[in-house]
């Protein structure tokens, strides 16, 4: 890092000790007045790239920002460390524009966000003439795109920048362009000469696992209360009514769920989602329409109750997890019905052939993304062109490598009892068949004489479930939605059948990874007898959040830290990461005082615990 006054607004604002690598190479570029693309993962630290060279540079940072809906938190997190922030956009009162546009002309403003459309009126451009401007920052840079799905004709129009700005260094962020996408913002932009900077995809802050069949709702329990007791997190379900039913049943549970899907009133809509911000350890329950837009960052787990349709999918939405960096978890429990849906819908779909073959494709991918026995994280970073040299150790097969098992002969009955059974039957009917279930519908067709009656006893039911969502999986299986689920063979059955191959299984496992106890998504960085301590300081920032989002107060790292380093005296504290001065001298005496004050009591119960404790609780019994 070649400009010091960077890092010193880095440790005095901010409160952080370096920059990240790529950050100090960007931060250097923008400062001498070069232009940069810079693709980042969700949580690399994007928004210090542009902000930090705006506080260095002269004049004011214009930041274009597509969500509206964001730049109240943006700014709300910059005024939070004493920065003089604004925003322009269509929700503000006539008279609140003119003022902020004085303080824009005055040069009080350090970082103002606009939306593109606003930046492209005549009257802004102007304006911004009669400006001193540090930079422009392009937030969200794939919407100039047309192969993303996020696509803005505004962005298109920012070329102008260019030309009519050619002093100012202009940076353009985004954390999900592959190639195709990265080049159309270079050309559109007009971004040739800009210097580069490519982050790998990966997110390791972020464990993935994925487990089959079971009850999803008691595994979903599980992994709730072995990793995310008082945790905020997303669920996601496939339908409006999956997402009422587990939202009411999580509650019974003594979860605080509220539901969100496109089926409710947006006045519920929006109250839940500001719930979900606002409060700690909301649970959202909810389909996909729920999450263009949120960034919250402390999310500590996404979990899917149901299979996305495509690998994309599945990558966005998990990444609403851990956006703060911190340790989160993506946990998904899938089962048979899943692929027979999924399956089905597609084949009903209306698109045209080629349409349906791209979302066949990657429904594929998804399963085999599901169905795998190696590294997620190598198959996820693979599929978006991206390399991950070594299998990753924070993923559910690597930490727990599943067991695979020869499963030629089983294959073979589950295979051979549909082929007898006329392949018109779905799968819980194949398999009473081979449990030889003594059904009235088995002996009206006549299938209680077949030799296939009865030769998967030695199994249970959830073996042979598991075992035919692998055949389907693997397609050796195709259901037919018209026959209402019944499977068929293919193919790629019969050197099966005819004992020309082998097949490998993994074996049932009802459990999602991770469950080691000692690594938590965010306890692991508590200690049990500092619960107490990290719940009071969850509180304490709530209390002075002023109806703001608390982590504007805090971030979840700080809290830690700080519960790790029990600070008593200013000084201590400002060596928290995340602590900068302004937030020491505003928030400092309330943070120490509950920490000596924890520290005391603890003292306190621990005696109370060796002596009356006992007696004084049987006593009020
Ligand atoms: P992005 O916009 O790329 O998703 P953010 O800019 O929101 O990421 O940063 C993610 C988190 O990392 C934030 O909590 C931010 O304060 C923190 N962070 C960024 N840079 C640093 C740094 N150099 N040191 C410590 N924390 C950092
Ligand atoms: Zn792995």
């Amino acid at each position: 890092m070649k400009h010091t006054d960077a890092l010193d607004i880095l440790q005095t604002i901010y409160g952080y000790d370096k920059f990240r690598p790529q950050q100090a190479r960007i931060i250097d570029t923008v400062i001498d007045g070069d232009d940069a693309l810079v693709l980042m993962p969700t949580g690399g630290g994007k928004s210090l790239c542009y902000q930090v060279p705006a506080l260095v540079r002269e004049g004011t940072g214009i930041v274009i920002s597509p969500l509206i809906a964001l730049m109240q938190d943006q700014v709300d997190a910059l005024k939070a460390l004493n920065l003089n922030a604004a925003f322009i956009n269509s929700s503000m009162t006539a008279a609140d524009v003119a003022r902020t546009e004085d303080e824009l002309i005055r040069g009080d403003i350090d970082l103002l966000y606009v939306a593109p459309e606003r930046l492209l009126m005549d009257s802004m451009l102007s304006l911004l003439d009669q400006c001193q401007l540090a930079l422009f920052a392009i937030d969200e840079a794939h919407c100039v795109s047309q192969w993303g799905h996020d696509f803005r004709k505004e962005y298109m129009g920012l070329n102008v920048l260019h030309e009519r700005f050619p002093a100012v260094p202009r940076i353009a962020l985004t954390a999900t362009a592959d190639q195709r996408t990265r080049d159309e913002i270079v050309g559109n932009l007009d971004l040739g000469n800009a210097a580069q900077f490519i982050s790998s995809f990966d997110r390791p802050n972020i464990r993935y696992a994925i487990s089959e069949e079971g009850n999803a709702r008691d595994s979903l329990l599980n992994f709730l209360d072995e990793h995310h007791d008082g945790d905020a997190g997303i669920v996601y379900c496939l339908s409006r009514k999956k997402v009422e039913d587990t939202a009411a049943w999580l509650c019974k549970q003594g979860r605080k769920a509220v539901p969100y899907h496109a089926g409710l009133d947006a006045g519920t809509r929006a109250e839940h989602q500001s719930r979900f911000l606002r409060e700690e350890g909301i649970i959202v329950v909810a389909t996909i329409a729920f999450g263009m837009g949120i960034d919250k960052p402390d999310v500590r787990f996404v979990a899917h109750l149901n299979l996305p349709k495509s690998i994309e999918a599945y990558y966005q939405e998990t990444g609403r997890a851990g956006r703060d960096g911190m340790p989160a978890n993506a946990w998904m429990s899938y089962g048979l019905q899943d692929v027979i849906n999924l399956r089905s819908m597609m084949q009903e779909s209306d698109a045209d052939e080629q349409h349906k073959r791209v979302e066949y494709h990657k429904l594929e991918s998804m399963l085999g993304l599901a169905e795998l026995s190696t590294c997620r994280r190598q198959a996820l970073l693979a599929y978006f062109d991206d390399e991950l040299p070594k299998a990753c150790g924070n993923c559910d097969n690597c930490l727990n490598p599943p067991v695979t098992w020869d499963a030629t002969e089983s294959a073979q009955k589950a295979l051979s009892c549909c082929y007898r059974t006329g392949q018109r039957f779905g799968v819980n009917y194949l398999i009473d068949v081979l449990l030889g279930k003594d059904a009235e519908r088995i002996k009206s067709f006549g299938h209680d004489k077949q030799t296939t009656f009865g030769i998967g006893a030695d199994k249970s039911a959830a073996e042979w479930r598991s075992l035919y969502r692998q055949l389907i999986a693997k397609g050796l299986l195709s259901v037919d939605v018209g026959g209402h689920g019944s499977v068929m063979l293919t193919e790629q059955a019969r050197p099966i059948l005819r004992g020309e191959r082998t097949l490998e299984l993994r074996q049932i496992k009802h459990r999602a990874g991770g469950a080691k106890k000692k690594k938590r998504a965010h306890a692991e960085h508590i200690a049990q007898a500092d619960r107490p301590l990290w719940e009071r300081l969850r509180a304490l920032r709530t209390s002075l959040s002023d109806g703001k989002p608390a982590y504007l107060v805090f971030s979840d790292s700080t809290l830690i830290d700080m519960v790790d380093q029990k600070p008593m005296s200013h000084d201590q504290l400002s060596a928290v990461s995340g602590v900068g001065k302004h937030k020491l001298e505003k928030y400092g005496d309330a943070f120490i005082g509950a920490i000596k004050e924890h520290e005391m009591f603890a003292d306190y119960d621990a005696d109370l615990d060796q002596s009356e404790y006992s007696d004084e609780v049987s006593a009020t019994e």
